[in-house]
């Protein structure tokens, strides 16, 4: 049996050789000559629908590799038409729809069971790179913008730290790094957008346009509409990356110097790592980046002043090889598909240390097996209303990456559990999620992240998605 449900097989499908129907009885795909009279003819696509093996088996697992969720097709989208007409037909016919941008969360947000994922990945090209902006299709990768950006001298105000993602992905989370000090979160650096509402509408929103749409969509977990194109902001880029690594024996002084460097904003870059330390332990890393073009030169000795690090290191690369640092090796572990029960926190200034001190205490670095981060961010940069962040004036983010080193079910279960208590001990000291790890949540604990906009969060849903069709992994509003 043809196991593409494209055009081809569509307009064939008289013929009896593609599978062109959906048969609602629940027995799924049929082809023409199974289809009983009752049978849902889908819609000729310019992309196609397909239902084969290893295309399913992708679609229901993602970088986490925890939770598999099975879809019954994924459609690979030869437009954005075909986007409208998918989601059109999953609302006549009571399936659910979830947009994959690059797999990369941790917990199934992006799977489906017994829905259609829509793989952005065949809609994936940057349109235009103006002076100060640049128009890009959502399956893009930031990577992929970066290059085409820098060849104009110019480039995303904010990266995450791997470039693999996809625009669509993190416009939909938030899209956090190092010079969210200056610029916010990707989100807040976004002009225009052109979506597919849950109802199969294809808009354009902006801050004068559908306003209420686009704040919604921006940080809104793909619940209202699927991201299709994207007008994001660039800045001149610098060509070189200063990189000061300045370490710490506890914690208390490294965040007192990140608190320090954030609040005169003198680094272009502000990050932090715990690592592991010699002979057991941790040690704490202040990671500050100064962006520059030579013949000008940082300040060394400015930019340094009162951190009080116990050692410094400093390097230099060009630019570009500075943002795209982890995705080589982010691609060499990929293939190893281990587990990956990521936790990420927003955490109140108020609260960071005493918190992180207690998560130390029962954490030992080979727990992670991986990177741990923890940076603040100020509160009054992130602007959009569903991200949800504490209410502080800096919010610390404590991101444990943590790769599971074999196969264990049991030990996976184990941190998953270890990650709801973080999440619960987050929550009492007023922090929030940042929802692209594996915690276990209840539609009640959504309510409260979004505390005093739910109802807000929850108009959207009944504006823009009524049937609740749109991204059903995310778990915001039940449980199928
Ligand atoms: C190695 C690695 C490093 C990372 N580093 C950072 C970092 O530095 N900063 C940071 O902020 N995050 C980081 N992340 C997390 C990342 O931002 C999120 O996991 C993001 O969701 C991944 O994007 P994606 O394209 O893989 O999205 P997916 O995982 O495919 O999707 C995530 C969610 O968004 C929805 N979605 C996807 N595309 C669309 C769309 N076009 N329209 C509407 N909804 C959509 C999906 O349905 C799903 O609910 C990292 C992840 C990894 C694996």
């Amino acid at each position: 049996m043809d196991s593409r449900l494209g055009r081809r097989a569509f307009l064939t499908g008289a013929a009896a050789v593609g599978v062109v129907a959906f048969d609602p009885a629940g027995t799924g795909w049929v082809t023409a000559a199974e289809a009983a009279p009752d049978a849902v003819r889908l819609p000729e696509l310019d992309g196609e629908l397909v239902v084969d093996e290893a295309s399913l088996a992708e679609a229901a697992d993602d970088y986490g590799h925890i939770v598999h969720r099975r879809p019954v097709a994924v459609l690979r989208p030869g437009s954005v038409r075909d986007i409208v007409l998918v989601v059109r037909y999953a609302n006549r016919h009571g399936l659910r729809v979830a947009m994959r941008g690059q797999g990369h969360s941790t917990f199934g947000q992006a799977q489906v069971r017994g829905g259609v994922v829509i793989d952005s990945r065949t809609l994936a090209t940057v349109h235009r790179v103006e002076a100060d902006h640049a128009v890009v299709d959502a399956g893009v990768q930031w990577l992929e913008l970066v290059r085409a950006s820098l060849q104009k001298g110019l480039t995303p105000p904010v990266n995450t730290d791997y470039l693999g993602l996809s625009v669509g992905g993190t416009l939909s989370i938030g899209g956090i790094g190092g010079a969210s000090s200056h610029f916010g979160l990707q989100v807040d650096n976004v002009l225009a957008l052109e979506v597919v509402t849950g109802e199969g509408r294809l808009l354009r929103c902006s801050p004068t346009e559908r306003p209420d749409l686009f704040d919604a969509v921006l940080g809104g977990l793909g619940q209202f509409a699927i991201i299709v194109r994207a007008t994001v902001r660039l800045v001149p880029a610098e060509t070189t990356a200063r990189v000061y690594n300045l370490f710490y024996p506890d914690l208390e002084s490294m965040t007192a110097a990140q608190r320090r460097a954030l609040a005169d904003r003198r680094f272009s870059y502000l990050e932090g790592q715990l690592l592991p330390a010699e002979g057991g332990g941790w040690q704490f890393m202040l990671e500050g980046v100064e962006y520059y073009t030579p013949p000008a030169a940082p300040d060394d000795a400015a930019l340094l002043a009162g951190l009080d690090p116990a050692s410094t290191q400093v390097s230099e690369v060009p630019y570009f090889e500075w943002l795209n640092r982890v995705y080589a090796l982010v691609e060499q572990l990929k293939p190893l598909r281990l587990p990956g029960p990521w936790i990420n926190v927003f955490l109140p200034d108020g609260a960071v240390d005493a918190y992180v001190t207690e998560v130390l205490a029962d954490l030992t670095p080979a727990d992670t097996g991986g990177v741990v981060l923890l940076y603040p961010v100020p509160r009054d940069l992130a602007t959009r209303p569903f991200v949800s962040l504490p209410d502080s004036e800096v919010v610390f983010l404590l991101a444990i990456l943590r790769t599971v080193p074999t196969q264990d079910e049991a030990e996976v279960r184990r941190l998953l559990a270890v990650n709801r208590t973080l999440y619960d001990r987050a929550r009492a000291v007023g922090g929030t999620h940042y929802p692209v790890g594996a915690i276990p949540l209840t539609p009640a604990d959504w309510r409260a992240h979004y505390g005093p906009d739910y109802g807000r969060f929850a108009r959207a849903k009944r504006t823009y998605d009524p049937r609740h069709v749109l991204a059903p992994g995310q778990r915001i509003f039940d449980h199928r």
